[in-house]
Order: C-alpha cells, then sequence, then structure tokens
C-alpha cells in the first residue's frame, strides 16, 4: 500500500465560476511557486484541490507559514495520501489509533466513486470503532476528526486538521493599483485588504523632508517592506510634499489647508497612476475618524480624480484596523512615534464641512499644475521584494 505525506491545499470556491476558472487556478499556482521560490517540492493540480507533494519534511511547518499569505488559499492540511479503493482506505485507516471521542468527515468529490460520503463516513466510524477500543463516536462535539476526501485523481486524503489561510483572491486577479502609504495604522491595512481582493501594489509616500525626518521616511519603507509578505514585491514612490505645504501655508486659508493638500495628493497619485497604469487609487480612510474623513471632505478631495479611489476601512473602527494591523504584522511599526507630513503646518480647527466650490477658489491662487509635476519628477522610487 502506497502511502505518501502531501500538503493538501483547499481554495475559494467563488472565483472559480464561469470562464475564469482556468486563469484564476494558473495564477494561483504560480503564485504558490513564486511564494516557495528556494525551497523543495512540486504541484499536482486535482479539479477543486492543489496538492503540494515531495517537500522536504522539516521545512513543512515553514513552507505553511508562507502558505497562509497567499491569497485564494482557504486552508492547509498535512495529509497523507493513498490509493481511493474502499479496501485501501478501510486497511489504512485500521491502523490509526484513536482513543476518545470522534468523528469522520468524508468527501467524495468524484461522484463516480461507488460509495457516497455519508456511507464512507459511516464505515469508517466503523473500522475505527473495531479497532480501537476506547474510541467513541461523537458527532458534536468530537476530540478528533478524521477526514477524508476522495479526489478525481483516484486518490483519498486523511487528516485530521484544517489550517486556515488569509483566503481572498489570488494576488493579481484584479489588476494592480496605488497604495497612498502614510506611517499611519490605518494605510497598511488599507493596502492588504485590497491586496487579499486580489490586487497588485504600488505606493506613494508624501514626505515633507526636513519638516519630517529622514526616520520617518525609513519607518514608511519599512511598512512597505511589510506588506510585500503579502504582495511580493511593492514599487514605492517617495515624493517630497515640502514646497506644495509651504506653498499653501503662505497662501491658502489655514482651515483649509488639509483639504488643498489631500487635493494635491490626489491629483499626484492620480499621475502616478496613469504614468504606472494602475487602475485605481487605495486609502485608509475611515468615515468621521478625522475633520478630513467627513463625508463632506471626501467629496471634495475625490472630485479632483477619476479614477476609482478603494476605501476598504471606510465602515472600520479603530479597533477593528488595529487587530488587522496587529494581526498582519505592521502594528508595531506603524505605532513608532515619527511624524506624518500631515502633521506640519496642522492648523488648529481644520474646516469639517469644506465645499468643492471654497476649495476651487483657494487652489486659484497656486500654481497647482506646476507643482504636481514637479513633485512627480522629484519623485524618488525604490522597488522593494520580498
Ligand atoms: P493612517 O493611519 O493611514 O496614517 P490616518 O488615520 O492618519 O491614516 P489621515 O492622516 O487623514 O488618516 O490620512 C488618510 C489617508 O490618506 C491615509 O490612510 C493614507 O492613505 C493617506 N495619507 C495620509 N498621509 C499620507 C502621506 N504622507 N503619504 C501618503 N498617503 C498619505
Ligand atoms: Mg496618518
Amino acid at each position: 500500500m502506497e502511502e505518501k505525506k502531501v500538503l493538501l491545499l483547499k481554495f475559494g470556491e467563488l472565483f472559480l465560476k464561469g470562464k475564469n476558472k482556468h486563469e484564476f487556478e494558473k495564477l494561483l499556482m504560480n503564485n504558490i511557486r513564486r511564494k516557495l521560490n528556494g525551497y523543495n517540492f512540486s504541484l499536482q493540480y486535482t479539479s477543486g484541490r492543489i496538492i503540494l507533494e515531495n517537500y522536504d519534511e522539516f521545512e513543512e511547518n515553514i513552507i505553511i507559514q508562507k502558505l497562509k499569505t497567499v491569497f485564494g488559499l482557504i486552508g492547509v492540511a498535512k495529509a497523507v495520501e493513498i490509493d481511493a479503493d474502499y479496501e485501501n482506505i478501510k486497511k489504512f485507516v485500521s491502523g490509526i489509533k484513536i482513543s476518545g471521542t470522534f468523528k469522520v468527515v468524508a468527501k467524495r468529490a468524484d461522484k463516480r466513486y461507488p460509495l457516497t460520503s455519508v456511507e464512507l463516513e459511516r464505515k469508517l466510524g466503523e473500522v475505527v470503532l473495531n479497532s480501537n477500543e476506547k474510541a467513541k463516536v461523537d458527532l458534536h462535539t468530537p476530540n478528533t476528526i478524521l477526514y477524508a476526501e476522495v479526489r478525481f485523481n483516484g486518490k483519498c486524503y486523511i487528516y485530521y486538521e484544517n489550517i486556515k489561510c488569509f483566503g481572498g483572491l489570488p494576488l493579481g486577479s484584479g489588476g494592480e493599483a496605488l497604495l497612498l502609504l502614510s506611517g499611519g495604522i490605518d494605510s497598511p491595512v488599507a493596502g492588504y485588504l485590497m491586496a487579499k481582493r486580489g490586487l497588485k501594489l504600488e505606493a506613494v509616500h508624501f514626505h515633507s523632508y526636513p519638516y519630517t525626518s529622514e526616520q520617518a521616511k525609513e519607518k514608511v519603507i519599512e511598512l512597505a517592506r511589510e506588506l510585500t509578505n503579502y504582495v511580493d514585491e511593492i514599487k514605492l514612490h517617495i515624493v517630497s510634499f515640502t514646497k506644495i505645504q509651504e506653498q499653501i501655508h503662505m497662501n491658502c486659508d489655514a482651515e483649509y489647508m488639509i483639504t488643498i493638500m489631500r487635493r494635491i495628493m490626489m491629483r499626484i497619485a492620480e499621475k502616478i497612476c496613469k504614468k504606472e497604469n494602475l487602475g485605481a487609487i487605495i486609502t485608509g480612510e475611515s468615515l468621521g475618524q478625522v475633520a478630513s474623513q467627513t463625508m463632506q471632505s471626501i467629496n471634495v478631495t475625490n472630485s479632483v480624480v477619476t479614477l476609482p479611489v478603494f476605501r476598504p476601512l471606510i465602515g472600520f473602527d479603530k479597533e477593528d484596523i488595529m487587530d488587522i494591523a496587529k494581526n498582519i504584522g505592521t502594528y508595531e511599526t506603524s505605532i513608532l512615534p515619527y511624524e506624518d507630513c500631515c502633521t506640519v503646518f496642522l492648523p488648529k480647527y481644520p474646516v469639517i464641512k469644506p465645499t468643492i466650490k471654497r476649495a476651487e477658489h483657494l487652489e486659484k491662487f497656486l500654481n497647482i499644475d506646476l507643482l504636481v509635476n514637479e513633485a512627480i519628477n522629484n519623485e524618488e522610487v525604490v522597488v522593494i521584494k520580498n
């Protein structure tokens, strides 16, 4: 009887509908290969599952850790692969030691298989009971769950535990977008959430050196590096905002300072998108969190661009955002105390309900096109790879 240790990879079914199915699966397999570059393994595809085999056993846990962050995978199981004919499965299961309560969960993906899932569960349950004196069936709160999956490749996969992955859609399946990355807690989380929906990322950071420090910039590079655990690579555009801020400070109403800053950030972001062929802008805004994130403020900043702006955190509480930041590993860097450019020249009372009309009027005192182009022409680009 041939037995082989493998990893059984499960992916979400949602994106498998329609004619994109094949493309998505191919992308997912390529993403797995890229993530595990440098490790020994091979992949086998069988409808509904990917089998990772021929790996070094001492690398198993590190491989599983890496697989968790491959978007599109929903679970991984350490499994034994055996031939799927019933006598063979029976022989294998009769050798399994179980004491205490258990249940069998069987899945017959291949409907040509002579036993239904329920029949397989009953029969294998009996096999376990016959070969383990102390085993007892408990369908509701068993100590042990024994999974048996018969797949289309004529194999059965036996395992005990499903290790959860991050889920989502395969990276790259949705195209590529530009993340506005500050040094705060929110924007890295926003980038992560959109990457999870299949978007590759580039990022732009605005700094106000020398009003902000060199460390503030390093911190943002570090955040981008942490995000590459999920997206492999980020091209980070580092744009100086110093002159723009000085100009706004000198020429515009203090209470509109942040509104106009944001509008210029959006214009620069959109230009970078056009240049780099990116389909959307991503921000970490959350409704009502600060004056610049009221519905009216968002309307005024949004109105200068035509590309879609994705704000995945719009309905999230700060607590929930912090939980995700901790979970994805960006929190500790985000709370380092360096200043963001938005804190320079910060007005005491920023406008809470700005209007487009007033913003447009104030902007007449600035040479916006010149400032935007100058900022982009002087950008510094860092490509960060995982
Ligand atoms: P974060 O925690 O992401 O810094 P925040 O709560 O500080 O967000 P704001 O300062 O109002 O909120 O910024 C809102 C969004 O604008 C950020 O999430 C980010 O996407 C973008 N943003 C703000 N400052 C910068 C910056 N210096 N460079 C690039 N993007 C920025
Ligand atoms: Mg911030």
